[in-house]
């Protein structure tokens, strides 16, 4: 799609307000959990390489995050004034009777004073929102040791970098323009305790509330430094991306040698711009150092 000049702007406005940063990283094993060394044909491995083989990315679904809290955090209907409740039902149907509105207080559980009747309520809730969203999160930085432990197979797998200015570009430019937009990029916040999100019927506010609740986590995954690009209405999904989006994969200190010469292959063949560099262990201290290797 091509852009007008003025469209382009905003769009580069977007980029600074939010300070995206420049480059932002994605790890990822290049074996599943299923089988270490090397194994053809497994499908799940051919699924994860799809970045590199195919420049696809993934929106995935709420419910697949590793954070049972992630995306979670409830609506509070219960701590809405009676009043407020009447008043917004009155609005939604002006026919509802004051005895109904009361019959509903008493026996819809999203405004019972007890928590345990409120987890039914919860649970359809991030249904919906499991349902309605697809996210894909990047990490802020490349050189953590515990996301490599975590989400690289014990540096035994990779790291993307990706050029975050020109991924949002691209899926801007897919769905322009940026206010209005099905798909956003934000950066999650890490607190000590949950927010408590008071549902309200003002649009701005309301998207505030959806921002947090998409994006607010515990601080213990501060290390995190993560970032999301949020799809909206639909989950699930994949995106192809331009191939200068990936500008250098580094490879875990801890790849075998068989992966890795795999994975310079795929890389070569697929991405000939991209730079290809590899972890190695600080024998001294806790630390990664990197390298560039010359494939050429
Ligand atoms: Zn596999």
């Amino acid at each position: 799609m091509n852009l007008t000049l003025e469209q382009k702007s905003d769009i580069e406005n977007a980029i600074k307000n939010k300070e995206v940063p420049k480059y932002l990283y994605k790890y990822r094993f290049w074996h599943c959990g299923g089988h270490k060394g090397p194994k053809q044909n497994c499908k799940l491995c051919e699924r994860n390489r799809l970045i590199l083989t195919k420049q696809a990315i993934w929106f995935a679904s709420p419910s697949s995050f590793n954070d049972p809290f992630d995306c979670k955090i409830p609506y509070r209907y219960d701590l809405l004034n009676e009043q407020t409740i009447r008043k917004r039902m009155k609005e939604l149907n002006k026919n509802v009777s004051d005895d109904e509105i009361s019959n509903i207080l008493t026996y819809n559980p999203i405004f019972s004073k007890d928590p345990e009747k409120r987890k039914a309520a919860y649970r359809n809730q991030s249904k919906i929102i499991s349902n309605n969203y697809g996210i894909f999160s990047l990490a802020g930085n490349y050189k953590n040791i515990l996301l490599w432990s975590h989400y690289a197979d014990s540096h035994r797998g990779y790291c993307i970098e990706l050029d975050a200015h020109l991924l949002i570009k691209e899926l801007y430019s897919l769905l322009y323009p940026p206010n209005n937009v099905a798909i956003d990029v934000y950066q999650v916040t890490y607190q000590e305790e949950m927010p408590i999100i008071i549902p309200t019927d003002n649009k701005e506010e309301d998207l505030q509330n959806y921002i947090q609740i998409l994006t607010v986590k515990s601080n213990v995954w501060e290390y995190e430094n993560e970032w999301r690009f949020i799809y909206e209405k639909n989950t699930n999904l994949s995106r192809y991306i331009p191939k200068q989006v990936i500008k250098r994969i580094i490879i875990g200190c801890e790849m075998p040698d068989d992966d890795k010469k795999n994975i310079i292959r795929v890389v070569t063949e697929q991405l000939p711009n991209t730079q290809i560099w590899e972890a190695q262990k600080d024998q001294e201290r806790f630390r990664l150092e990197f390298k560039q290797i010359q494939t050429a």
